[in-house]
């Protein structure tokens, strides 16, 4: 019972951030214990803030200590392990308490600061009473007199698969006094259950039994020791497209849960947890819960609550799914480990696999790395034997791997098609769709023309707030700015610089489209970007009409690439990504070998092999014949000989200190200066390893009317450089420079 408690306060500044102690009132000290949310007075005039208790027993900074407004229920509290896990990510990302503790409970919080009855005093209110409904389970025999009614019968037949709610059976068209009519008859019976925890009921159970192919078997095998010996451990799944790992990880997952322990199943983006909570729930039923953003409020909440309460033996979602208050993991799945969206890109900066890897070795699990081209990283693991490869190498069903042709559009361009579509895909797609087959087709870039130029002073029509250029939508009719919004309708004709003519460039997703339609005016086009999927659910409404073949082509940005497994698809095509080629970042030739591989992949994966085109301009570019090749051995060859020889990770930690600010000098001047005091830091510690480059503007220079620069700084990332970081960031706030840049450190790990 403690009788004074540290706590994280919410909106602490990262200067300011620590415990502040609080006294407890004796009517509280039952209640309150490491991990409780609280509600506590906070700065001039004592205003009602959120907090988290992290230290019991504090020592008082004073002896005029406040009390704790009000504890919520122990039902509330954190996890022991989630409470290890804010201390993990305080000490490894450079956050605040409550961001941390955010992060672990984004929607646990379900508390929310009120006034109590009386008018005046501030306590802790619950923000959301759970809801029940009817559920009806078939727990008898339909009497076969009197004779049943075709109702009666509706029922019995829905219910054998499974119980119901009141809800989805009237969407059936069964009234409730059918329902309860045939619980007096003993043939129902009826329960309460929390209203739409089951988010995803209507997915019918099949648990059809999995036979795996030999090769699938071996690396079941393979991996099956590291599940079942409870001791931490890490595997990398590399297998090809279409090679099934996703059979491999649901015979893992069905012997983990027969262990009596659970599952955890992260993929990149919300456009990939259909397909997965599909194939879960038609495998394991009710207990799987999902988090992920485009849930609501409600619904995430819910699901969180059901995780808490022990409810869900499998938890599957995006990034901040790792965070998942699931007790007794015994697996951790990363599917697509490569992609970028495990990195979190606001406070706090965490990369999934950290946490994940942190929360296996707490749980004793096996973390399992999946991917058909894995980060460069995680390959490396497994080269020096920290990580175990496992390896699929043929696809199921035995197709062999697509064959892929590279078209040079300058060759096209010289010899008289000025079209975006060359002849040879324009003659493949016009094949394919004779063969009543379907085609995806990728362009990673939305709208319909991407530049405009001026024809006298080749000025480049840019964002007012931002230095990238303006896109033409054409359906909008208007320009717009994909980093800001900013839009300007109608689009101009004239440039502001020198009032010249305007020329509208550049090739977009609408374009492509259109282009499409031209060229095959009886096939049915299918244009999947951010803006046609903006609507709710729209996203997977469109997939769903694609496997249904109600359209012949798909085209569309980075999200036709990925994941999809549709079984008339024999052809895709590479439109051009020519400008992620020779994007910056030590990643750029990953992402595009990896993109390519995945798309590539989407082609041939059930009866009929495949075939791909990939249109550039810089045809001999290594990456891209090795990923025509599909030869990711031999891409990890060149570019691990790359990173070793620029001192890239996985060869040192990278970390990132950002600048931005309304005034590009004051930005700048911030910059140099936490430079200056890095390199001052560094200096008494000579023995530390570090590379202090730039500072130089960030690769894009202002969004929204914020100027940014950047530091980068090579490392070994272990708690010595983090604590120097940290020393110089409390040295630089304490100097308060007259500028008003704000400093954000993102830390990428050395692949420990
Ligand atoms: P990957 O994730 O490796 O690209 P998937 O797991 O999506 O591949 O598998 C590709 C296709 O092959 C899917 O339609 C899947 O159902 C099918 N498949 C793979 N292995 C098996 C198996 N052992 N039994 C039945 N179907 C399988
Ligand atoms: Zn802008």
């Amino acid at each position: 019972m403690p009788k004074t408690v540290g706590v994280a306060v919410s909106n602490a500044t990262f200067h300011f951030d620590k415990l502040y102690t609080y006294a407890v009132l004796p009517e509280h000290q039952n209640a309150v214990r490491l991990g409780s949310m609280v509600l506590v007075p906070f700065g001039k005039g004592s205003r009602a803030r959120m907090g988290v208790v992290l230290a019991c027993d504090a020592e008082p900074e004073h002896s005029k200590l406040k009390y704790l407004f009000d504890v919520a229920p122990a039902s509330a509290c954190l996890t022991p392990e989630l409470l290890r896990l804010v201390h993990f990510l305080k000490e490894r990302t450079f956050c605040t308490y409550y961001e941390a503790v955010k992060a672990v409970i984004p929607y646990g919080a379900q508390y929310k600061p009120a006034v109590a009855a009386d008018g005046v005093t501030p306590v802790l209110q619950k923000q959301l009473t759970r809801h029940t409904e009817n559920a009806y389970k078939l727990v008898g025999t339909l009497p076969q007199k009197p004779k049943p009614t075709a109702k009666q019968l509706a029922a019995v037949a829905l219910l054998s698969g499974g119980p119901r709610t009141l809800n989805e059976l009237e969407d059936k068209g069964i009234s409730r006094a059918v329902l309860d009519n045939l619980c007096t008859k003993g043939v129902l019976e009826c329960s309460k259950v929390n209203k739409s925890i089951d988010l995803y009921a209507s997915i019918p159970l099949r648990n059809d039994p999995i036979t795996l192919t030999e090769q699938q078997q071996v690396a079941y095998d393979t991996l099956l020791p590291k599940l079942e010996d409870a001791a931490p451990h890490s595997a990398l799944l590399y297998g090809v497209t279409g090679s099934g790992k996703t059979l491999v990880f649901l015979k893992l997952i069905a012997r983990c849960l027969e262990l009596g322990r659970k599952a955890l199943v992260l993929v990149p983006e919300i456009s990939l947890t259909p397909q997965m909570i599909l194939r879960l729930k038609g495998q394991f039923g009710r207990r799987v819960a999902v988090q992920h953003s485009a849930l609501n409020h409600t619904e995430r909440l819910l699901q969180w609550q059901m995780i808490q309460d022990g409810g869900a033996d499998i938890v599957v979602g995006t990034r901040s799914a790792v965070f998942s208050p699931l007790e007794n993991i015994g697996l951790i799945i990363i599917d697509e480990e490569q992609e970028h969206t495990y990195r979190s890109e606001s406070a706090p900066r965490y990369s999934a696999h950290e946490v994940a890897r942190q929360r296996a070795a707490e749980n004793g699990a096996l973390l399992l790395l999946a991917s058909a081209t894995p980060s460069t990283e995680s390959f490396y693991a497994t080269q020096n034997g920290r990580t175990q490869l496992v390896r699929l190498t043929k696809r199921y069903g035995g197709n062999p791997l697509p064959s892929v042709q590279i078209v040079d559009m300058r060759a096209e361009l010289a010899a008289g098609n000025p079209r975006e579509i060359s002849l040879a895909l324009e003659d493949a797609i016009r094949r394919n769709l004779e063969a009543e087959k379907q085609t995806i087709l990728l362009l990673n870039r939305r709208g319909y023309q991407t530049i405009a130029q001026c024809e006298d002073c080749r000025e480049v029509l840019k964002c007012p707030k931002c230095s990238v250029p303006m896109v033409y939508h054409k359906s909008a009719h208007k320009v717009l700015c994909h980093y800001c919004g900013s839009q300007q309708e109608p689009p101009p004709t004239l440039c502001p610089a020198c009032g010249g003519k305007l020329q509208y460039r550049g090739f977009g997703t609408q374009k492509a489209e259109e282009e499409l339609a031209k060229l095959f005016p009886e096939a049915r086009v299918l244009r999947m970007d951010q803006d046609s999927t903006a609507a709710k659910d729209a996203h997977e409404k469109l997939l769903a009409k694609f496997a249904a073949h109600e359209y012949d082509i798909m085209v569309g940005t980075q999200m036709v690439a990925k994941g999809l497994d549709f079984e008339d698809v024999t052809l895709a095509g590479v439109l051009g990504i020519d400008s992620l080629l020779f994007a910056q970042g030590f990643r750029a030739y990953e992402n595009v070998f990896s993109l390519i591989t995945q798309v590539v992949g989407r082609s041939g994966r059930a009866k009929e092999p495949g075939f791909a085109i990939i249109q550039t301009t810089d045809p001999d570019n290594p990456v891209l014949t090795l990923a025509a090749a599909q030869d990711y051995d031999a891409f990890y060859e060149q570019e691990i000989a790359y990173r070793k020889l620029g001192l890239y990770p996985p060869f040192c930690g990278l970390c990132v200190i950002g600048f931005a600010g309304a005034k590009e000098n004051e930005v700048a001047c911030a910059a140099a200066r936490f430079s200056a005091l890095l390199g001052q830091q560094a200096a008494k510690q000579p023995d530390l390893p570090l590379r202090i480059l730039g500072p130089t503007p960030g690769s894009i220079e202002k969004i929204n009317d914020t100027y940014r620069y950047k530091l980068t700084v090579k490392c070994r990332n272990d708690r010595r450089f983090r604590d120097l970081v940290r020393s110089t960031l409390a040295l630089y706030e304490k100097e308060k420079l007259p500028s008003k840049a704000s400093v954000v450190v993102d830390l990428h790990s050395d692949g420990d």
